[in-house]
């Protein structure tokens, strides 16, 4: 059949279930159906006026019109650079910085350029659908941790360890974390890093969701720790979740200058640079003032302390209370039992079907007894979504 054109390498690659998702609750609302979709870590606010207006003029007047240096505007860089003095305390050079279709693409770079086939990666699992993916893409081999409810869905060193092999390459390091909302304390991260550091394992901090933490909870940056963890780790950041700015599609990584150097060459043979205009948006939401920012944190987290206890009242449903990001992840394994599934991803189909509320499998997270919701939607729909699946567990 047609499948034969295909490589391996697609043939034997998930598709992104968060992407799936969004486009199947899409597809059934075009269609006329009644749908809640809390698919997508996407927030809901439009991008800031001020950022819009910095693209705007920079598309009238012409400076978007052209190609920029693959790695981005040297403003932008050194926009990154006063982010960085700003927000993790330490001071790095344009050199280590580079921008991206994406904070996506910045990660996919990122493992093509250090990831020989055979090598691998550790990642603590429930973690974000992509990063196993990208791994494999590069022939490295993913290596999944196992976190549950009971610790928090952190894992520990000594976890870590008993993972790691001659072939362990990098750690993967997500906190705030998508899909649990899990946020590592820096007593923690301290000893990952520096258990990192002991055996020359670099890591990836995937810091995008580092401004959005609720309820007193803090980010701290893994690679603001030690010099020797910053040396040894790559962090990768972006604009689309803080400054509501996914469709712009702005990422970057910062790091070590060979490291970045091999980054900003793959896209140089891909994307080439990001689009010039979002590089002029991106400048102003990083430099620009930063008050909306807060709003739309205080959103989010208004949105968590109302739904979080709702959501825990639904029968069958056990919830830990995200401390970041904006997603809840409950464990749906009583509730399966209760309505006679063992598959979460039939149970996710079913509520779509039954009441018309989309979630995502946690399947695609390494969590098979678990369902994600996205409360980056506005609080009506969350809470009609919450008494559909009651509905839907009492039935
Ligand atoms: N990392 C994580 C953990 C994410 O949830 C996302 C969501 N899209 C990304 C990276 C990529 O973000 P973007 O490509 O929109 O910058
Ligand atoms: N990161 C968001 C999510 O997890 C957007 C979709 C994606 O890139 O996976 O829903």
């Amino acid at each position: 059949g047609g499948t034969m054109i295909l490589s391996n390498r697609v043939l034997n690659m998930e598709e992104s279930v968060t992407l799936a998702a969004a486009a199947r609750a899409k597809a059934l609302k075009a269609q006329g159906r009644d749908i809640l979709s809390l698919t997508l870590g996407e927030p809901d606010f439009p991008t800031p006026k001020n950022i819009q207006n910095a693209a705007a003029s920079a598309i009238k007047d012409g400076r978007a019109s052209f190609y920029t240096v693959t790695s981005g505007l040297p403003e932008l860089k050194e926009a990154i650079v006063a982010y960085f003095a700003k927000y993790y305390g330490y001071t790095i050079k344009p050199n280590q910085v580079t921008v991206a279709t994406g904070a996506k693409f910045s990660l996919y770079t990122f493992f093509m350029s250090v990831i020989n086939p055979g090598d691998e990666a550790i990642i603590p699992t429930p973690c974000w659908v992509s990063y196993g993916d990208q791994i494999k893409m590069a022939e490295g081999i993913p290596v999944f941790v196992q976190a549950t409810e009971a610790n928090h869905f952190k894992v520990t060193v000594e976890q870590l360890e008993s993972a790691r092999t001659e072939k362990t390459k990098v750690l993967v390091l997500n906190s705030p974390s998508n899909p649990t909302g899990m946020i590592y304390t820096a007593k923690e991260l301290l000893a990952i890093g520096n258990w990192a550091v002991e055996h020359d394992i670099l890591i990836l901090a995937d810091d995008i969701y580092g401004r959005l933490v609720y309820n007193g909870n803090e980010f701290t940056p893994i690679s603001s720790l030690s010099e020797a963890i910053r040396k040894q780790t790559i962090v990768i950041n972006g604009v689309s979740k803080s400054y509501s700015m996914t469709g712009w599609r702005l990422g970057y990584a910062v790091g070590d200058p060979d490291i970045i150097a091999a980054m900003s060459k793959i896209a140089g043979q891909t994307t080439s640079n990001p689009t010039t205009a979002t590089q002029y948006a991106a400048i102003e939401a990083l430099t620009g003032p930063q008050d909306t920012v807060e709003i739309m944190r205080q959103a989010f987290e208004e949105r968590l302390n109302t739904i979080y206890p709702l959501l825990s009242e639904v029968p069958g449903f056990d919830v830990v209370k995200p401390q970041g990001a904006f997603y809840l992840f409950p464990n749906v394994k009583k509730a399966m039992g209760m309505k006679g599934y063992t598959d979460v991803t039939e149970f996710t189909t079913a509520i779509l079907e039954e009441v018309g509320v989309a979630l995502v499998t946690g399947a695609g997270f390494g969590a098979p007894e678990n369902v994600r919701l996205s409360y980056a939607t506005d609080l009506d729909t969350l809470k009609e979504a919450v008494i559909r699946l009651k509905e839907f567990m009492e039935k």
